[in-house]
């Protein structure tokens, strides 16, 4: 049901070469949809999700934090096939992890200007090539919890909060907006972990297990879809039980 729900819509995902936003990417285009997804260094990566994926996909170069080169890349994108789209996931983001002692303004800017500026960027270019839909931003349980090695990361995912729930009011009936808050998911961000440390994270969670890209691209797929019509302004997470509030 939720595969016919998608089938023949046009999405756009931001940060799709790896991690999450690949398995958005994957999932999204097996059940049917159109998908463009942006990411930022490896090119031969980003291919390769193309590839993999099923249906019809288009690969854009271009930072989230770049103003023109989003406007470029919403604009190309909503002239193929039927003109405009109705997804559009927000998910690049990068995660710098330092104490606030180490964190530079320099950092703290680029986590803003990539996870947080890149949300707005997105939305402002996306908007007129949207005339109904759904808007799915990827937050973090340390926009909940904080972060003793984050806060710049905490303060942009609990920034991307704020900003969701205004525009699902500001946005509504037409367009709904969602976020996800996922806890650990086993991509490059958790790629320098020790053993201990891996053991230590699958201990804190009750469902016994990291989660898998596909755990959120799954919940991304819902929100797209007809089948969470009566949702907006709500947050999930996906987290195994790891932060329940
Ligand atoms: P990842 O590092 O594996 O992938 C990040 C993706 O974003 C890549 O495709 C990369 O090319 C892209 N990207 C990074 N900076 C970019 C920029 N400036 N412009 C365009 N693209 C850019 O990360 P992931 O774990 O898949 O994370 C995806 C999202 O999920 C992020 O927003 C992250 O904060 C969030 N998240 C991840 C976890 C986790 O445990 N993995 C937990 C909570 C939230």
């Amino acid at each position: 049901m939720l595969m016919d729900a998608l089938r023949g819509k046009k999405v756009l995902v931001t940060g799709g070469s790896r991690g999450i936003g690949a398995a958005c990417v994957r999932m999204l285009s097996d059940m049917g949809c159109i998908v463009g997804f942006t990411y930022l260094g490896s090119e031969k990566e980003a291919l390769e999700v193309k590839e993999d994926a099923d249906g019809d996909v288009f690969v854009y170069r271009a930072d989230a934090s770049d103003h023109d080169a989003m406007k470029r890349t919403v604009t190309e994108f909503s002239r193929t096939g039927e003109h405009g789209f109705q997804g559009l996931v927000i998910n690049a983001g990068i995660y710098l992890r330092k104490s606030i002692t180490q964190m530079s303004i320099e950092d703290w800017r680029r986590t803003m200007a990539t996870n947080l500026d890149g949300g707005f960027i997105a939305v402002r270019e996306a908007l007129p090539f949207m005339k109904d839909g759904s808007i799915v931003m990827i937050s973090s349980q340390l926009a909940f919890k904080g972060s003793n090695l984050g806060s710049d990361y905490a303060a942009s995912k609990a920034g991307l909060l704020g900003f969701a729930r205004s525009l699902a009011r500001e946005l509504a009936p037409e367009i709904r907006v969602n976020t996800i808050s996922p806890g650990y998911i086993d991509t490059d961000i958790l790629a320098g972990d020790s053993d201990h440390k891996r053991r230590s994270r699958i201990e804190q969670v009750p469902l016994g297990r990291i989660g898998t890209p596909e755990d959120v691209a799954a919940v991304v797929a819902f929100l797209l879809s007809d089948q969470s019509r009566y949702i907006t302004g709500s947050n999930i997470d996906v987290n195994g039980g790891l932060y329940i509030h």
